[in-house]
């Protein structure tokens, strides 16, 4: 009998994992269930809309899910229905591929006052996934502040800035790019509380920051300054050149509409305003000044992209940033984990190649035979508890639909809300 597998989510480490399964000389039934109505996690969701090449690998995962051995369930949230406890009891191994989808806290008063997002929500919302469609952040603002010196730091200002030319070919959702040409803003702040030095930018990301049709990167006076020469290798030289290319801002030549200025040793410490942001407090954190020095940048919006957390899984044991806890992507027999949910998160999306291959691995040695229901039992508990789940032919007519009704330079226009994709569904059959 087929060993039954189900994996739980559908990002990168899912179907690396799927596609290490496939290779392997077993005889096997894989299940992927996942929480909303598509697959492929955040490369649909988090990577920008504008770097289209990086979701190429879409193609390869869709080969994966289109193979006969494999089923997808979407809309299908475990830890409602079906728990973890129900999986274990019924496919022979489970692997919990759930990712890590909650901001990191600033832990100041971010979420007393309107105005102030995670960078969950903000690339979420122009990305149309259907929990942050509604989100209508503020652009009616001419200032923005990002908190953070990642490349998601970088992809929300980058989208803040582009113009009409430079979202075109891209995947950005009709409501986001909208909102986005309407924007008011003219300037945004990208702040680090360390230096360049530290910054977590890769140098393609940083390039593209110096190539903007309307808006120039600069960095805050006095930055150059700051940073010691000592600390430069060979690596960090190659990204600390692409920044200090760009100039500080009293030299620059104010050519083009709007400004990204990087802005280093400084962290918010007061969201300021009663109910809407008016502006952000900074401290400077640079070590040769005194304690007490503070900045006020005026703001309307501000996005903070300081990294993620996990959300509790009930039964499964995590440390407090919700990581889960194992051996070797073991959690205990039958049960497996990989990706960002068992990694923190960091790195992109081929370093999750790895834990699919070790996961796999696990899975061909330690399971022999098979003597659980899987999919069936599934199916039952599903349509038991009224579930109107997304099947594998269902997500291929959407697809198909996404990109048939796109127009213009557009490769696709998303579908952005349950009801829309039940409506369509229903008129397709
Ligand atoms: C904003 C952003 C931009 C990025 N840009 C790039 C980039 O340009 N290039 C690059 O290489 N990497 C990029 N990365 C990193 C890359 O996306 C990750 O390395 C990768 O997606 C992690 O894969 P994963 O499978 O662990 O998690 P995810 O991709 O997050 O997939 C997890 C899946 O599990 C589902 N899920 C969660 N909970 C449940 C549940 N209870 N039941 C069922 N399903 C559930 C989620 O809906 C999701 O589909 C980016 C990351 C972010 C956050």
């Amino acid at each position: 009998m087929s060993i039954k597998i189900a994996i739980i989510g559908s990002g990168p480490s899912a179907f690396y994992t799927v596609q290490n399964l496939l290779k392997a000389d077993i005889n096997c039934e894989i299940d992927i269930i996942e929480k909303i109505f598509s697959p492929y996690g955040l490369i649909r969701y988090g990577v920008a809309p504008d770097h289209q090449s990086t979701k190429n690998v879409i193609r390869v995962f869709e080969r994966a899910l289109l193979n006969e051995n494999v089923q997808y369930f979407g809309n299908v949230e475990v830890n409602k229905t079906p728990s973890i406890e129900q999986l274990t009891n019924i496919y022979d191994a489970v692997v919990i591929a759930t990712g890590m989808s909650k901001d990191r806290s600033l832990n100041i008063n971010e979420n007393e006052i309107k105005g102030c997002y995670g960078a969950t929500e903000f690339v979420n919302w122009y990305n149309g996934h259907p929990h942050y469609k509604e989100l209508n952040p503020n652009l009616n603002t001419k200032t923005a502040v990002i908190i953070g010196n990642g490349n998601v730091a970088i992809d929300c200002a980058r989208l803040l800035v582009k113009n009409k030319e430079e979202l075109q070919n891209s995947d950005i959702t009709t409501y986001a790019h909208k909102s986005l040409l309407n924007s008011k803003i003219e300037k945004v702040y990208i702040i680090g509380r360390r230096g360049p030095l530290d910054a977590k930018f890769t140098t393609v990301e940083i390039r593209e920051m110096g190539e903007l049709l309307d808006c120039n990167a600069v960095l805050s006076n006095g930055t150059i300054r700051n940073i010691d020469q000592n600390l430069l290798n060979d690596d960090l030289a190659k990204q600390y050149k692409i920044l200090t290319n760009f100039p500080e801002l009293k030299n620059l030549k104010n050519d083009k509409k709007k400004i990204v200025e990087f802005k280093f040793y400084n962290s918010p410490v007061e969201i300021l305003g009663n109910d809407q942001i008016t502006g952000v407090k900074l401290k400077n954190n640079f070590s040769d000044k005194n304690d007490n020095e503070y900045n006020i940048i005026d703001c309307g919006i501000l996005i903070s992209a300081i990294g993620y957390e996990g959300n509790k899984i009930p039964e499964i044991k995590m440390d407090d940033s919700g990581m889960i806890l194992h051996k070797d992507n073991i959690i205990k027999n039958g049960l497996y984990t990989v990706g960002w949910a068992s990694r923190g998160p960091t790195g992109v999306i081929g370093t999750n190649k790895h834990d699919g291959a070790k996961v796999a691995q696990h899975i061909i040695n330690d399971i022999k035979e098979s003597n659980k229901p899987g999919r069936t039992k599934l199916k039952e508990l599903i349509i038991n508890n009224t579930i109107d789940y997304i099947s594998k032919e269902e997500w291929i007519l959407i697809n198909k639909e996404e990109i048939n009704r796109s127009t213009g330079s557009f490769p696709r226009s998303k579908f952005t809300s349950n009801e829309e994709v039940y409506h369509f569904l229903k008129n397709s059959k």
